[in-house]
């Protein structure tokens, strides 16, 4: 089949992998000027890139519904069996970059964790899970059994496992997935910002199958919006931190997630505007003072990079995935796309035998 993909995100770098990977003929259509990340925050970027990686189907239930869960339960057994593969063509062809991958993704739960003051929002949202997930409900951890989880934690923290969580090295993962599906012959068009989609049509090419993967740049053919978030990366040598982890705040969904290099991303705000201009002062203060106060040995980190950018939501802030002939559009991943991806992209693909 001659298959053509606008954007090329989370969603366009993986179905150009899987589609890739399937024989088919690909190509993938984005302004980006290449498939890296780059410094300069004036240039396209995929909301990917900017994302932290949190894969936390149970704490997301706070702004998501019971089948986004389900979407995000299924995407945590797909991430090690894509990046497996990525990993088995790079030890093929020799390329370490890709060998390597699977040390991207990471499964040894999530911590939820409040103030004392703040037992009130913590409780509210344990309800809302054990109420929406009865089978799943997070483990309260006493003092000394996070001092053995996560020892860099303030030891009066309020906190809770959550088991079966996990995070991905987005930066890493979206180089990868380009990285390999180039290998595998997928024609990556760099620079090109798609005006026309239409049943087996971009632009005046045409193709057998089309996927709108756009994002927010797919508007007016879905009202979608972008919904600014903002966050940080903290170099901190000596801060073990193993986990993702979530503050329960009463004003802010804080979370911080490790990276490789004694890295920390902490994020993130969520703020209805489309302006991706630099962070602002009140996002710095409170996100970096939350983040403090659950580790205080952060106060000798750097804060090394920080950026804003847009989730693609549409405005039930859920998921859309629709099929016509010739044509699939994937959006509105909102939060979440790192989340369940992969599972819609597992759904979109067998649905079209592809
Ligand atoms: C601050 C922040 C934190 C986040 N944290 C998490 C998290 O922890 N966990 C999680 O699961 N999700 C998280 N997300 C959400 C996640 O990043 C998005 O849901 C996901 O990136 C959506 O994937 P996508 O492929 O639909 O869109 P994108 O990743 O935005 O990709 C869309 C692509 O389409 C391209 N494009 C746009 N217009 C055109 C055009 N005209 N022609 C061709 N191409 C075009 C863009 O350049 C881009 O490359 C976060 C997002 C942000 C902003």
């Amino acid at each position: 089949m001659k298959i053509g993909i606008a954007g090329a995100g989370v969603l366009g770098r993986l179905l150009a992998w899987q589609l890739g990977s399937a024989g088919h003929a690909v190509t993938v259509f984005d302004p980006a000027l290449g498939p890296g990340w780059s410094a300069d925050t004036t240039l396209a970027r995929a909301a990917g890139f900017t994302a932290a990686g949190m894969l936390s189907p149970l704490a997301e239930l706070e702004c998501a519904n019971v089948a986004v869960a389900g979407l995000g339960w299924r995407t945590l057994a797909l991430w090690p069996a894509r990046l497996a593969e990525l990993a088995a063509l790079g030890r093929r062809t020799g390329d370490t970059e890709l060998s390597t991958i699977e040390a991207a993704f990471s499964q040894l739960g999530s911590l939820l964790v409040a103030h004392g003051g703040d037992r009130g929002s913590a409780q509210r949202l344990l309800a809302l899970i054990a109420a929406k997930v009865p089978d799943r409900v997070p483990r309260a951890l006493d003092a000394a059994a996070l001092a053995q989880t996560e020892p860099a934690l303030a030891r009066s923290l309020l906190a809770w496992q959550l088991d079966g969580e996990g995070h991905i090295h987005t930066v890493a993962v979206l180089a990868a997935l380009a990285r390999g599906a180039a290998q595998l012959g997928v024609n990556f068009v760099w620079g090109r910002s798609v005006q026309d989609v239409q049943p087996g049509r971009i632009d005046a090419e045409a193709f057998d199958w089309v996927f709108d993967v756009r994002g927010t740049g797919a508007r007016p053919d879905l009202p979608v919006r972008g919904v600014r978030g903002e966050v940080f990366w903290l170099h901190a040598p000596g801060v073990l931190l193993q986990r993702p982890l979530r503050l329960l705040h009463p004003r802010h969904r804080v979370y911080m997630v490790p990276r490789p290099g004694e890295r920390i991303v902490i994020g993130a705000s969520e703020i209805e505007s489309e302006d991706r201009s630099v962070v602002s002062l009140r996002t710095t203060v409170e996100l970096l003072a939350a983040a403090h106060s659950v580790i205080p040995e952060l106060s000798e980190a750097r804060v090394i990079w920080s950026e804003a950018n847009l989730r693609p939501a549409l405005p039930d802030n859920l998921p859309l995935r629709e099929t016509r002939d010739g044509l699939v559009r994937i959006n509105g991943l909102f939060r979440h796309g790192w989340l369940i991806g992969p599972a819609l992209v597992e759904q979109a693909l067998a649905a079209l035998s592809l």
